[in-house]
């Protein structure tokens, strides 16, 4: 009997990502071939996002190409909309199963016979585990040069603005053991990177284990030359951590920390838990304590009451402290969320040109950064050869380098002299071939 195909479209975030390559794992394991989105398919999962609005009307159109392509496609919808949209999803036709978060790692267990259905069935629960968790898989990131690796899930912060609690649940974290099981099977399967997500992983807790000691059983897995950390909440970065990280010659020096206001008020009425002087006093101590490190943030504009005082504080705080880079966010109000109370809401306008504002600083930054690398040597994991035609990969520090070369040089880890930037890639030459 020929194997059903199975096909997946992750929408939103790195942590989708992960678990869509878990999920995907699970259903190879079953017997299943997996095939490219928008390949002919028998089966399709879209792992989905609720974080704005687009995201959910991006799901509704993938829902609509799978079934243009494959009209007798048994589709499954999991993720953060399926957890809180699960009406508005019972409206779109074709789909045949809801999964919310609570089942998302056993979807390949919901689906027996992948046979249409004439509505969908909903498997969806309200209450979602505090426990400890683990995933008994190894992620699938095959074409892909880094892997990300689950180590947290859920947050007990409760921002004004954001409804992963709600989708998610509170946090809870995954024991070392079963982390590291899963890197060395990664490392088996090709990947030097590894990067570690959750949802607010600086609260990574379980058993006396912190983010601190996850890094440091990882170091210590054969094969496996970085480990990066993403997104990572300020308040939750230990000294420790940053000593660690300091010395660690496999702990990238990079961290994405979002700022979202450089404003008191704005971050006040956020709900976040610090001032924009301790976000500055962290980010400078952390700059001087670790020189190359490769900073970024996340900046949200048009939260209700930024004012024009509001965005230059904003504005200017980032213009002042070394970051690398930041990504741009518009406000988008969602449901359950406390932020949805606020009335002072700032005109689409004003957030489309505070948003290019910000972008161009942000290209800005990102060049004088990379412009402090010029002459000197990076080692730079390569990834692909691109349309332009450079080979492209980034240094631990999170700098794309390109560099022009025949050799096949993918997952090739090499030294790079920095010579030059193009069109937001800092243009590099190779020292030595070997890696
Ligand atoms: S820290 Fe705030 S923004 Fe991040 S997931 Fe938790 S509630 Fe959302």
């Amino acid at each position: 009997m020929t194997p059903l195909r199975a096909s997946f479209y992750t929408l939103g975030c790195r942590l989708n990502q992960a678990e869509t390559a878990s999920i995907s794992a699970t259903f190879a394991a079953q017997g299943y071939t997996i095939v490219d989105f928008g390949e002919e398919t028998d089966v399709c999962v879209i792992n989905t996002c609720s974080v704005t609005e687009g995201a959910e009307s991006k799901c509704r159109q993938a829902v609509r190409s799978v079934l243009r392509r494959s009209p007798h496609a048994y589709v499954t919808v999991t993720g953060c909309y399926a957890q809180v949209g699960v009406e508005a999803l019972k409206r779109i036709e074709g789909l045949d199963l809801i999964v919310g978060t609570e089942d998302k790692m056993r979807v390949v267990d919901l689906i027996d016979r992948p046979e249409k259905q004439d509505e969908p069935r909903v498997v969806h629960s309200s209450k979602i585990s505090r426990e400890a968790f683990t995933i008994d898989i190894v992620g699938d990131y095959s074409g892909q040069t880094r892997a990300n690796l689950k180590i947290q899930d859920g947050c007990n912060f409760a921002c004004a603005f954001c409804i992963i609690p709600f989708t998610r649940g509170g946090a809870r974290s995954r024991p070392v053991h079963d982390i590291v099981r899963e890197a060395r099977g990664l490392v088996a399967h090709g990947h030097r990177e590894i990067v570690l997500t959750g949802v607010n992983i600086g609260t990574y807790h379980h058993d006396g284990d912190t983010l601190l000691e996850v890094v440091q059983a990882l170091e210590l897995v054969e094969g496996l030359d970085r480990i990066r950390i993403s997104s990572i909440e300020p308040t939750t970065i230990s000294d420790q951590l940053i000593d660690w990280m300091a010395s660690s010659a496999k702990l990238c020096s990079y961290l994405h920390v979002p700022i979202q206001s450089g404003d008191d008020r704005v971050l006040r009425d956020m709900k976040r838990k610090y001032t924009s002087t301790e976000f500055a006093v962290f980010i400078e101590r952390v700059a001087a304590r670790i020189p190359d490190i490769g900073l970024g943030t996340d900046v949200m504009v048009g939260f209700p009451g930024e004012d024009d005082a509001a965005f230059t504080r904003t504005r200017s705080l980032l213009a002042d402290l070394p970051l690398a880079y930041f990504h741009v966010f518009s406000y988008s109000e969602r449901p359950h969320t406390y932020a949805r109370r606020y009335t002072d809401h700032v005109p689409p306008q004003v957030v489309q040109k505070r948003s290019r504002e910000l972008r161009e600083l942000s290209e800005r930054k990102k060049a004088a950064f990379y412009r402090e690398f010029a002459d000197r040597s990076l080692r730079v994991l390569f990834e692909r050869r691109e349309k332009s035609g450079y080979y492209t990969g980034f240094t631990d520090n999170y700098i794309k380098v390109g560099v022009s070369t025949q050799a096949q040089i993918d997952n090739a880890l090499l030294p790079v002299r920095i010579c030059g930037m193009d069109n937001g890639l800092a243009l590099g030459t190779l020292i030595a071939d070997g890696g």
